[in-house]
């Protein structure tokens, strides 16, 4: 008998059952990510999920992969009660979606090979003929061009509002699309929204948008993009959203070396999602799930750390005579602004807009200076990125569409990172003097 044959039955070989709690205590999303999910007895003791590289899997007889199908199909209710094929899942992707359910008090979570792969497929999921999606705005350009453009093609129209918007601004919206639904002869289908807006970062009233959902009876999910802020910062389902969006590119996976996304809900609103990703496919990989796995252990440490950085450095920036103005959450000058942070958020993030006195110019000048902080799109990170939205990712987005949104030519958007605060100052204030 060699080590590996170890009696099944033995108790060493049973897996544990889950721990959550200890005494009544919840344990907090911090801890459970050392272990939620996964019993090493399952993968012969490796304290860590190996990465598990294979399309297929054994079933244990042929009644089990019956069964399995049945639940896949649908001819069963209650989905897969076990693995079949990783286009569908797969022991790394689904310890991740368990993870991910525990930051965001979510029930189930779906990952995706990118942001825009979980976004695309949500909406394609609830989206049919002649339907009408209102949406906040702005939206991140991808998301706001795959409705416009995309989903037009299938009939599809959108309303959209402002981010800020009021109870009954809202409800105006929402009557408004279920006029246009009747008129399409479709529904309204979603409610789809960003907050914060990039790179504005004005917030929408989640809680207005869940009351006027329910004062118009309408029967679709309220979904939101909550990159920009979770899963630390803000937890939208506690406000009353059904269906949490992620790009798990950005503060998630944290370290500016993988692509993802995810979605997390209630069951009901993830099963058609579930169903379509396994026709579509678009699961995350098994090598970026684990390195997911990886940066959730340190999200809390990571985002904490880049919030305080970026308050400093906020600080600094706000007194600084070059500077005309900031778009940082712990900064907010308008009443209506503060009153929905103060509902919504438990932190100002780490990402915001700085406004330099003067143009393009001087926004260039200000970048080309940088000697810690890269130049370069996307956020959320490790390290400091800075960038000139007007000439980059919003470049394609009409000049007046623009000056609406409020993305100026002396916009520069700054994401912070771990690095240390007074170093990032010392890198700014130089910055500064070249401009
Ligand atoms: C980056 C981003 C996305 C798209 O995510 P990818 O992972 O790049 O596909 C969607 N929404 C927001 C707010 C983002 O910042």
């Amino acid at each position: 008998m060699s080590d590996h044959d170890i009696d099944p039955t033995s108790p060493r070989m049973a897996p544990k059952p889950e721990v959550t709690k200890i005494d009544g205590r919840e344990l907090k999303p911090s801890t459970l990510m050392m272990g939620y999910g996964y019993d090493p007895v399952l993968s012969e003791g490796s304290l860590k999920p190996p990465i598990f590289l294979t399309s297929t899997f054994a079933f244990p007889s042929a009644a089990d992969g019956k069964r399995h199908f049945e639940g896949i199909t649908g001819k069963r209710p209650g989905g897969a009660d076990g693995l079949v094929y990783s286009r569908f899942n797969a022991p790394n992707q689904e310890i991740l979606e368990d993870r991910l359910s525990v930051w965001d008090g979510a029930e189930d979570a779906l990952s995706f090979s990118s942001g825009m792969t979980a976004i695309c497929v949500l909406m394609l999921a609830y989206a049919s003929q002649n339907d009408v999606i209102v949406h906040s705005g702005p939206l991140y350009a991808a998301s706001e061009g795959f409705v416009a453009k995309v989903l037009a093609k299938f009939g599809v129209t959108y309303v959209d509002f402002p981010a800020g918007a009021t109870r009954e601004e809202i409800d105006a919206v929402i009557e408004k699309a279920q006029a246009q639904a009747d008129e399409q002869g479709g529904k309204v289908c979603m409610v789809y929204l960003e907050s914060p807006g990039n790179p504005t970062n004005a917030l929408v009233d989640i809680e207005a948008v869940r009351a006027s959902v329910d004062a118009a009876q309408l029967d679709c999910p309220i979904a939101i993009d909550n990159t920009f802020l979770g899963p630390l910062w803000q937890r939208p389902l506690d406000q009353g959203a059904d269906i949490v969006v992620y790009s798990l590119t950005k503060y998630v996976g944290g370290h500016s070396d993988l692509v993802a996304g995810s979605i997390a809900g209630a069951k009901k609103w993830m099963d058609p999602v579930r169903m379509l990703r396994n026709t579509m496919g678009g699961i995350c990989d098994p090598n970026t799930a684990w390195m997911l796995m990886r940066s959730l252990e340190t999200v809390e440490l990571r985002m904490n750390r880049a919030g305080e950085n970026a308050a400093k450095v906020c600080d600094f920036l706000a007194r600084h005579p070059k500077v005309e103005g900031l778009g940082y959450l712990g900064m907010i000058k308008d009443a209506r602004q503060q009153d929905i942070y103060d509902r919504h958020c438990k932190g100002a993030g780490s990402t915001f807009s700085l406004l330099l006195k003067g143009g393009e110019a001087e926004c260039f000048r200000f970048l080309d200076s940088l000697k810690i902080a890269k130049l370069a799109v996307s956020l959320g990170g490790t390290e400091t990125l800075a960038s000139h939205p007007a000439s980059m990712t919003h470049l394609s987005v009409a000049e007046g569409r623009r000056a609406e949104l409020g993305i100026s030519d002396n916009l520069v958007r700054i994401s912070i990172g771990i690095e240390d605060a007074d170093d990032l100052i010392a890198d700014f204030t130089q910055a500064l003097e070249a401009v």
